[in-house]
């Protein structure tokens, strides 16, 4: 089999994982877990007339568009949640591998052939668990304003994970500069070259800087879910990743905001949930990180 194969399969496999998801999301109580049995168990049906859905109204993607959007029963719209939420979950399964081994230098064919020591594998699967979980987050505060604890506290598990990993990294399979995203840039940021210290330096400096933030802001721009949430990244992160990652998130969410307010959407008072800017500056720093320092410094002439 061809790793593109492969990608495909993970693909279709992260549609059915963003399937899933549209149904926490949506049954989310936040009195409950998560992953709670209320949340989790009972068959899917229409919130609009009840219908339960049978097993071929309830293929990712694929069911929304022969539907064209809409309920086989009654005929009312679907969410538009719904499908991109799927697409997203294809995207995060396929394309986190495909990032990672092109980023890392590892050749699609020794990955899938399962050549490549274990930790390697638990540090792809990994990031697939973060950038899943972020999915959660994001949709549930931006349709609650809250960001679950246990999502946050999944999140600082995994980054402990990715910590472990990375420090199995003894024989070179990974260049050193590689285990930032910065690569040879971390070297302007103070980087400290133990794996351990820089992860936990990276949670221990995220935290104060959105604690500072959500002090100085009184809790009305950053709240407290935020502030834990900047610790686990961190911790997945590590120092100085972690650093970037929180400016470019603090620039995107305060030109977003100003710009609501002038357009008139919003008043200076608004809540506006915090956690989506967090991903887009993990999402900047994960996959531009380098080319956004080394474009920064080169608007400097340096
Ligand atoms: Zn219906």
């Amino acid at each position: 089999m061809t790793p593109f194969f492969y990608l495909v399969m993970m693909f279709l496999f992260g549609t059915a994982i963003g399937s899933f998801s549209n149904v926490l999301i949506f049954r989310y109580n936040p009195d409950l877990n998560v992953f709670s049995p209320p949340h989790i168990s009972g068959r899917s049906h229409c919130p609009k007339c009840g219908h339960n859905l049978s097993w071929y109204e309830l293929i990712p993607v694929v069911s929304f568009l022969i539907q064209g959007g809409r309920c086989r029963s009654c005929n009312a719209k679907i969410s538009w949640q719904y499908i991109i939420v799927e697409l997203i979950g294809g995207s995060i399964f396929a394309g986190i591998p495909l990032f990672l081994n092109s980023f890392y230098g590892i050749a699609g064919k020794a990955f899938f052939a399962f050549s490549l020591p274990y930790w390697y594998y638990c540090l792809i699967a990994s990031w697939i668990l973060v950038f899943w979980v972020l999915l959660l987050i994001t949709v549930i505060d931006l349709r609650l304003f809250i960001i679950p604890d246990e999502l946050t506290i999944f999140l600082i598990v995994l980054g402990a994970g990715i910590t472990f990993f990375l420090s199995q990294n003894i024989h070179g399979l990974l260049t050193p500069f590689r285990t930032s995203f910065l690569q040879q840039y971390e070297l302007l940021l103070a980087p400290i070259s133990s794996i351990w210290l820089s992860h936990i330096a990276g949670a221990i400096g995220g935290f104060l800087f959105f604690l500072a933030l959500s002090i100085l802001t009184r809790g009305r721009g950053i709240g407290f879910g935020d502030v834990k949430l900047s610790f686990a990244l961190g911790i997945i992160f590590g120092w100085p990743d972690i650093a970037i990652l929180s400016i470019l998130a603090f620039i995107v969410g305060g030109l977003w905001s100003v710009g609501l307010v002038i357009l008139g959407a919003k008043k200076m008072k608004d809540k506006v949930p915090f956690a989506p800017f967090f991903v887009v500056g993990t999402l900047l720093t994960f996959f531009f990180g380098m080319a956004i320092v080394k474009g920064y410094l080169g608007a400097f002439g340096l």
